[in-house]
């Protein structure tokens, strides 16, 4: 390595590649930044892998030393499109010349046009625009509450959401979610919220009422382990909201923007919900959420009700509606399905050789490998394997390795990832 006014970084694969800075202080500390300043200067609350990514194209991503990976985590279910799709790129540059952000004193041409999409693409008639799952689902939470004050009086404030489930970070979507690790040892918690099971029709029975404000469900438990719904329970869930006169919330932060295989994972279900969120792939990797609801449950939003200083930002909705665009083709969707069976076929023949998962489920391009009994808690030492391997995974709890890849990667990168990852399973099972 040589250091001139610049940085000649030589890869592994002797490739050569320069990197000039404007001063000498720049290039100390372009020098320095290595995953041990993670320690220093960051809070602890994550443990990122060793590998530092500086760029990516479509689904392969390089690291600090020039490594390449094969992305299959994408960005947790957000890259819906790849790193660097031309479609979100330029739609980035070009309304990154126009204008940025105004606030919500005035509205913009990309969030209304990125509305009136959405709105025509699904049961919704309105959307609330946010810049994370967590708050589109802060804002539905919100909404139910008080859809069912001025419908139903202060009695009507039960929510009820499954275990196992994940909703987000902020106070109340925690509380929701069902999983006690993320939500205990904050104080008092929000109150009136309960957990069902996922899948079991008389728990939410047990616990619906006429108190029952809003169901809030993932219509397939992503960060709970890759879990489907079965039809009947979908269904039963629906039947019981009407029964109760509760409203029906799906969370698709996950599901959503075509990562099941449809826009939306509900269009598949034979169940219409009464608000959902999105997130994650609606901004192909640019931060934006959204709620989306009819308009007899919107007008409870009153003008001052809720709000966001970013939310509906013109750079996010530009992007997002390129994102938008792109992923709701019927070729797109199509494609997500036979990418999906290429995984799945791919994950059956590794287990054939090693034995290793109880079960390869999940639908379309959201895949859980769940591990057998004898390699219990060890999907994280396969995710770390896979990455030394140059294959990018992700985990959905100790037990089961989950693949969220681009909805466009290309098949020749399915099945190089897929031989990397063979690799490391043959690691930890050969
Ligand atoms: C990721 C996720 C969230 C949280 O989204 P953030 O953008 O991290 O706030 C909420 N719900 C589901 C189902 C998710 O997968």
């Amino acid at each position: 390595m040589s250091v001139s006014n610049g940085l000649t970084i030589v890869s592994q694969q002797g490739q050569k590649r320069n990197t000039f800075f404007k001063s000498p202080i720049e290039r100390i500390f372009a020098m320095s930044v290595t995953r041990e300043l993670f320690d220093e200067v960051m809070v602890p609350n994550y443990a990122p892998s060793k590998v530092i990514p500086v760029r990516g194209s479509g689904s392969r991503i390089w690291d600090q030393n020039d490594n390449e990976y094969i992305d299959f985590a994408g960005g947790i279910a957000v890259n819906c499109l790849g790193h660097c799709h031309p479609k979100l790129v330029s739609a980035l540059t070009e309304q990154g010349q126009k204008l940025w952000h105004l606030s919500n004193t005035m509205t913009n041409e990309p969030a209304l046009r990125l509305a009136k999409k959405m709105t025509d693409a699904t049961f919704a008639d309105k959307v609330y625009f946010a810049n994370s799952g967590g708050e589109a689902n802060e804002a539905a939470l919100k909404l139910a509450r008080r859809w069912a004050l001025d419908n139903h009086g202060e009695e009507k404030s039960h929510i009820i959401s499954f275990k196992q489930g994940f909703h987000g970070r902020t106070f109340f979507t925690v509380t929701v979610g069902g999983q006690p690790a993320y939500s205990d040892g904050f104080g008092p918690k929000p109150a009136d919220v309960f957990h069902a099971e996922y899948n079991n029709l008389d728990s939410l029975k047990a616990l619906m009422s006429d108190k029952t404000c809003a169901v809030v469900m993932e219509p397939l438990q992503g960060e709970g382990g890759i879990i489907s719904p079965t039809a009947d329970f979908v269904k039963g869930v629906r039947d019981l909201c009407d029964q109760h006169s509760a409203l029906l919330v799906f969370d698709e932060v996950q599901t959503g923007v075509g990562r099941l295989g449809h826009l939306y994972a509900y269009m598949d279900l034979g169940v219409t919900p009464d608000i959902l969120t999105t997130a994650k792939a609606l901004g192909g990797g640019f931060p934006i959420g959204a709620m989306i609801t009819t308009t007899d449950i919107a007008k409870h939003l009153k003008i001052g009700t809720h709000g966001s200083t970013y939310g509906g930002n013109p750079l996010a909705c530009a992007v997002a509606e390129a994102a938008f665009d792109t992923v709701n083709d019927a070729q797109v969707l199509e494609g997500v399905k036979q990418k999906s069976k290429l995984f799945m076929d791919a994950l059956n023949e590794i287990n054939e050789k090693y034995d290793i998962f109880e079960e390869i489920r999940g639908k379309g391009l959201l895949i859980g490998a769940a591990l057998k009994e004898t390699y219990k808690g060890r999907a994280k030492e396969i995710l770390l394997a896979a990455m030394d391997e140059g294959a990018m995974t992700l985990i959905a709890g100790a037990n089961v390795v989950r693949f969220a890849p681009s909805l466009v990667i290309p098949d020749e990168d399915i099945k190089q990832g897929m031989a990397l990852f063979e690799k490391a399973v043959a690691k930890i099972a050969g």
